[in-house]
């Protein structure tokens, strides 16, 4: 029995996946890798259709392309970061340790993103740029990005996402919602391994001069370098191989849409046998979260390392909760190569541990 991943990145590989990443050597410098990467980069773009954005890849975890994206921030323009859990804040402590002047709207986390206080904050034209995170992995939580689009649209904010636990797996209209550039990762959707992230980022937004504060995450360079063919840094080769045929599963699986159904319909899987066994949700509604991830109450009397030790007995990691709900909530996240038999066990499971 192999031990199926349930936090939220990275998740368990399909052995599709998992070949490619014992794909043959090649040098970053070398045509064949160009080719790679290069397709990686169309095929990412192409995930949404979204019309002129440029895939840019960057070495490291999703972090480290959200820290990138930045870079689409000059250091003399202002941004408000809306936040309402661990990530929104760690886009405020991104901003901080850039020394760019922010503001942060901040919700209790268990909260919706506080679009008024938000709308109110750009109208007073302080702000260049607003920085908000699609699905809060945090809590679960699907934020309102389209709502955050608008108010930005008309006040003629640019809008940055962190759509890490989002991109491939819920619906995102780049258009539409007025995005500027979105950040996202290898392994959480789109089942590749951990190691590449990416930005998605308009033309226009490319275009503007460098808020860069690191030489490393310095987006505007990694996709003039890409633009030309080349990877500015040794990219993960192989990770970026596995990446390539994880994005050839997702378009033969049927694309962003399937695999969103796909996850509905095991995370209502999931919401059921608990729901049966009297675990509440942490959030008020069930249409309050995605499909990806759902955060349930530890029940009074009973401990996260017990509920989270009987599950791995069986073959399953479950996720903590972090910060504020450290020891008070767990999470089950559904992405990841699950069977409907995996789904099966994990309910046998759940029931066995919260008897
Ligand atoms: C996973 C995640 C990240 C990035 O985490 P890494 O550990 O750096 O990959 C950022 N934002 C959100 C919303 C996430 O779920």
């Amino acid at each position: 029995m192999k031990t199926k991943l349930l936090n939220p990145g990275p998740v368990s590989m399909s052995e599709r996946v998992r070949g490619a990443l014992g794909a043959p050597d090649v040098c970053h410098r070398e045509p064949e890798f160009q080719e790679l990467f290069g397709r990686v980069r169309r095929r990412l773009a192409a995930v949404y259709a979204a019309k002129d954005t440029t895939a840019v890849l960057v070495g490291g975890s999703g972090t480290a392309a959200v820290e990138a994206m930045l870079s689409l921030i000059p250091s003399d323009e202002s941004s408000l970061v809306v936040a309402n859990g661990v990530y929104g804040e760690r886009m405020a402590a991104m901003l901080r340790a850039q020394r760019k002047n922010h503001e942060v709207v901040s919700a209790a986390w268990t909260s919706a993103m506080p679009i008024e206080r938000v709308e109110r904050a750009l109208a007073t034209g302080a702000f260049r740029h607003v920085l908000a995170v699609h699905h809060e992995t945090t809590t679960g939580r699907l934020n309102d990005v389209a709502s955050l689009g608008n108010v930005c649209k008309a006040a003629g904010a640019t809008l940055l996402l962190d759509a890490v636990s989002s991109f491939a797996g819920e619906d995102i209209r780049f258009d539409d919602w007025n995005l500027s550039a979105l950040a996202a990762t290898a392994n959480k959707c789109l089942h590749g391994a951990p190691g590449v992230s990416f930005v998605l980022a308009t033309d226009a937004a490319l275009r503007r001069p460098s808020g860069a504060t690191s030489v490393y995450l310095d987006l505007q360079r990694l996709a003039a370098d890409q633009a030309k063919g080349m990877t500015s840094f040794t990219l993960a080769t192989h990770v970026t191989a596995a990446l390539d045929e994880a994005l050839s599963e997702l378009e033969e699986g049927g694309g962003w849409r399937a695999r969103h159904a796909t996850y509905r319909a095991r995370s209502t899987q999931v919401r059921t046998v608990l729901r049966e066994l009297g675990v509440a949700l942490l959030l008020e509604r069930d249409a309050d979260y995605g499909v990806t991830l759902t955060s349930f109450r530890v029940p009074e009397g009973r401990s996260y390392e017990a509920i989270h030790a009987q599950l791995k007995h069986d073959g399953f990691v479950i996720y903590a909760g972090q910060g504020n709900f450290d020891g008070s909530i767990f999470r089950i996240a559904v992405m990841g190569d699950l069977t409907a038999s995996d789904l099966d066990r994990l309910g046998r499971s759940l029931r066995s541990a919260f008897v």
